[in-house]
């Protein structure tokens, strides 16, 4: 089987466009991947189509290894976001056509199941009014809806420093989402990068009784001394990884043991094998994945895959219920979290168990999609 060529479909929202890269073969069979490229999906386009000349188009779907291989090194500058991305668009859907063309999942291409069942946690479901009331409720909608986790960045616009106000009024705000969703589910605490390790401590010692599941990303992504700084003062869980996009940049994190749990996003960091590589470098560390997943239902498969066949998988995000949810209908076969386990079940369908819908995509045009988590209002995901 060879690929014949490749076509891209970019869904719009105000606030995420979403590629979607088709994979076709001399055999009829088309793959399917994805990734959520922030503010650069016209450069991503333009990537893909100098690398399907290059690198893509003759090559053998199933020859995932080698075709990973040339598309990172046969440039030879260093392969950065959009190069990975890209990357794993392609990945993703070699995956999809070996499967189909097997009539098996891709989990059992990866050595079979660990599991039947993946832990989902909600993400953009805060796009309300930024006060606890408001926050209580739409937690309590999370729970009703079966999630038994979730996720908020409560710190507004904080920026190295936050204020005793802001300070109170975030504390304040997840007082009410852990009063809202009880005592055992999950509460991960997200700061995005945003603040010095000094304050990183001091917040996530006010947010300790609160119990949060991990603290992600309490400073920047550049300076490992600083994350070790904050991991050595704080009593939980620190997540990180979703800025990383090479998982051979994964080696001094691990080192460092400053990380209890990594974040690769499949569709930033090179597909499905790489992130099940990481994987197994990690669990040599005892560190747990918990892939970033700001993507639609392929990218959400595609995670899914790994985590029906990893054993230190311990649970993936989810937008689609929340945020834009109306994007869940471009692909056919769309991952569901179940309501009465708060988990995705695990899926025999082939391949990624997916089909992009065209004319049902055609209806979200690419838009000048904006998200700046600098921008006072950024957690309703309504750029003006
Ligand atoms: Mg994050």
């Amino acid at each position: 089987m060879r690929i014949t060529g490749i076509t891209t479909h970019v869904v719009g929202t105000p606030w995420r466009n979403l590629t979607y890269v088709g994979v076709h073969t001399d055999e009829g069979l088309t793959g399917v991947g994805e990734t959520r490229m922030l503010g650069h999906t016209d450069a991503l386009i333009g990537y893909l189509n100098e690398a399907a000349a290059h690198h893509i188009v003759g090559t053998d779907p199933f020859d995932t290894e080698a075709l990973v291989r040339r598309m990172k090194y046969g440039d030879y500058g260093r392969a950065g976001e959009i190069v990975m991305s890209g990357i794993a668009c392609v990945e993703m859907a070699c995956w999809d056509i070996k499967g189909k063309a097997l009539g098996v999942p891709v989990w059992q291409l990866l050595g079979g199941k660990v599991t039947d069942r993946v832990k989902a946690y909600a993400n953009g479901w805060y796009t309300t009014e930024r006060t606890p009331e408001a926050y209580h409720k739409a937690a309590r909608g999370v729970m009703e809806r079966g999630y038994r986790a979730l996720k908020i960045d409560p710190f507004g616009t904080g920026h190295f420093e936050l204020d005793a106000e802001q300070s109170r009024y975030a504390v304040s705000l997840i007082e009410a989402v852990r009063d809202a969703i009880g005592p055992d589910a999950e509460l991960m605490l997200e700061m995005h990068g945003r603040f010095s390790p000094s304050t990183a401590v001091r917040l996530a010692k006010e947010m300790a009784p609160f119990r949060p599941a991990w603290l992600e990303e309490p400073v920047p992504p550049e300076n490992l001394k600083a994350l070790e700084k904050v991991a050595a003062k704080v009593d939980m869980p620190i997540a990180t990884g979703e800025r990383i996009h090479d998982r051979i940049e994964f080696r001094e994190l691990f080192e460092s043991q400053a990380a209890d749990i990594i974040q690769p996003d499949l569709g930033h960091i090179g597909g499905i094998a790489e992130t099940r590589k990481l994987a197994a470098t990690a669990e040599t560390h005892y560190t747990l994945i918990a892939p970033h997943n700001v993507g639609g239902p392929v990218l959400t498969a595609a995670s899914l895959q790994v985590g029906f066949s990893t054993p230190n998988f311990k649970i993936l995000e989810h937008f689609n219920d929340f945020a834009d949810a109306e994007i869940k209908k471009v692909v056919k076969g769309a991952p569901q979290v179940d309501p009465e386990t708060g988990c995705f079940e695990i899926s025999y369908a082939p391949g990624l168990g997916v089909e992009l819908d065209i004319e049902a995509a055609a209806e979200f045009p690419q838009q000048q999609a904006r998200f700046d988590l600098w921008a006072e209002g950024w957690e309703k995901r309504a750029p003006k």
